[in-house]
């Protein structure tokens, strides 16, 4: 008996395109000398076909039976050639022949020998058109009815919605079957936007190949059929340049008004980075860190004021992605003093899982994981606080105009918070103004740095604020008028941020360029070696 033994190749042949199709799918083709297969895949490939092999077509409804006729000229000695679409075992022929085999008792050891030859499954070919929505972790769904019970399909849709897999939809419609994919689009609606990028792929790969890239609101307003795959993105998946692409990881930082929130190159591993990783949990019984929150609470309870807690409501349902939310936060330009409501709202956002951190340069920097930081933004604007981008960006360093006696200047320097305060740089950058000669918040050790005097601006440009060769910055201009200044400032940063590198301070910058707004740049004085004395 072993000595007729036959075989089946069940033959994923990709998409369509000859191109397309692997090499070992190319040899099993030529090596059957029964090929079998539904007619339009028969067509699809005939191209590869050779003298002299039997060619058995069937309808798309006899699956079945395609299946036990392979097995039955098998098992007659004949190598059999089931061919699939895209890849044999992914709604393909792979499992059907399986299925028959088992019925019947066949095992590897004794039976008839069984190669599953892989191909491109649809999920690849129709992602591979659309652009890269497939990046992240996926599902594929059958919308077919014929042999899964719809309540199933249903709740499946519904748990990969809910659980933002990007989804590949097989079989999403025929012409009896309609309904289907309104009800997905229905089902998913309730987890996702409504803009979430939709690509519809119709026969990939093949003569009439159509690729139509719409949203999960609009999709049912374009063809779709049994050709068709359906890919729905999931929350992060974006449009760019008419492709559709979903981003390796979840957007992890959260920048004020910022276009892109990237993390740099050398922030992307750190586990500070990583709120929702498990290693983030704190284990159970270790010291946990006590909250800003919890303090601010405990403090008031010995004041005898006690705080409404409102209960954070917990979504069961939808997929809220957190990023991390840094933002400087400060009582204002010149105010320096936070009062004591203020303080309770900046403890009752930073809530648990913030840290709040004070930096050198006077200014409160507030790091939360959140899934709302537009809340939290209104809410501490509300308070009268000013909430202000942190990063490669411009920042204000006010003095505290002689705690608001010297009023002259204040409302330049709010002039210059409102217009340049948090706009983006190739470097971070601050602006040091002071609002008198005595310049106590020391200015000129500031980017730029502006003192207020006799009623006009001294201008500074392009300290070095740090290492051993630290310098201030040079003196380029006095008595500029007020009304000049901001417009000055804007002029410098509109340089600056068109013709500086990525990450190239200021100084670096002002010494590349030579000359800005008609300030030329001066080197700082050389450092002269001297030999060491020692006294005795
Ligand atoms: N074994 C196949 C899937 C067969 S189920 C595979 O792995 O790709 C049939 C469904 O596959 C179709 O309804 C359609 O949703 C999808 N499909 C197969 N070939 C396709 C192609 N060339 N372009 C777009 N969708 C395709």
């Amino acid at each position: 008996m072993a000595a007729h033994k036959g075989k089946i190749l069940v033959i994923g042949f990709g998409p369509g395109s000859f191109e397309h199709i692997t090499q070992r799918a190319r040899e099993a083709i030529q090596e059957s000398e029964v090929v079998l297969g539904y007619t339009t895949y028969v067509d699809l490939i005939r191209g590869l076909l050779r003298e002299g092999q039997q060619v058995i077509q069937a309808g798309m409804t006899e699956e079945v039976g395609r299946a036990q006729e392979a097995v039955r000229q098998a098992e007659q000695g004949k190598v059999v050639g089931v061919i699939s679409s895209g890849d044999a075992g992914v709604y393909g022929m792979a499992g059907l022949v399986y299925e028959v085999l088992m019925e019947q008792g066949w095992t590897e050891k004794d039976g008839i020998s069984v190669e599953i030859v892989p191909g491109i499954s649809a999920i690849n070919s129709c992602a591979s058109l659309l652009g890269a929505p497939v990046m992240h972790d996926a599902c594929t769904i059958s919308l077919s009815d014929h042999l899964t019970p719809w309540e199933l399909i249903a709740r499946r849709v519904e748990a990969a919605g809910q659980a933002d897999f990007v989804i590949a939809l097989y079989n999403p419609k025929s012409g009896r079957r309609t309904r289907q994919i309104e009800e997905t689009q229905r089902i998913l609606l309730q987890y996702r936007s409504p803009d979430t990028p939709v690509g519809l792929v119709k026969s990939a790969y093949r003569d009439r190949q159509s690729v139509v890239i719409t949203d999960l609101a609009h999709m049912l307003e374009h063809d779709i059929g049994m050709l068709t795959t359906v890919i729905i993105g999931n929350n992060s998946t974006r449009l760019y340049d008419g492709k559709m692409i979903t981003p390796r990881g979840y957007q992890r930082k959260y920048t004020l008004g910022a276009e892109k929130q990237a993390l740099a190159p050398h922030q992307r591993l750190r586990e500070e980075n990583e709120p929702w990783a498990l290693h983030s949990v704190t284990n159970e019984g270790a010291e946990q860190p006590v909250s800003s929150r919890t303090l601010a609470e405990e403090a008031l309870g010995k004041l005898g004021i006690g705080v409404a807690v409102k209960p954070q409501p917990i979504s069961q349902t939808t997929f809220k992605q957190e990023s991390i939310f840094e933002f400087a936060v400060s009582p204002g330009v010149a105010n320096k003093k936070l009062n004591a409501s203020q303080m309770l709202i900046l403890a009752e956002v930073i809530g648990e899982k913030g840290t709040i951190e004070y930096t050198p340069h006077h200014q409160i920097n507030v790091s939360i994981p959140t899934s709302e930081p537009e809340t939290i933004t209104q809410k501490l604007r509300e308070a009268g606080l000013l909430v202000l981008p942190v990063g490669d960006v411009i920042s204000i360093k006010a003095c505290d105009f002689c705690d608001g006696e010297k009023v002259d200047a204040i409302p330049y320097a709010e002039k210059i918070q409102e217009t340049l305060g948090g706009l983006a740089v190739p470097k971070e950058l601050r602006i040091g103004i002071n609002g008198c000669g005595m310049s106590c918040y020391g200015a000129v050790t500031d980017d730029i740095g502006l003192i207020y005097r006799k009623g006009k601006f001294d201008l500074f440009l392009g300290a070095k604020t740090t290492g051993r060769n630290a310098h201030v910055a040079q003196p380029v201009a006095e008595g500029i008028e007020p009304e000049e200044i901001v417009g000055l400032l804007e002029k410098i940063m509109r340089k600056f941020k068109e013709e500086g590198h990525p990450n190239e301070r200021f100084h670096k910058f002002f010494k590349r360029v030579k000359e800005i707004e008609g300030f030329r740049h001066q080197d700082a004085p050389v450092l002269v070696a001297v030999e060491a004395v020692c006294g005795d």
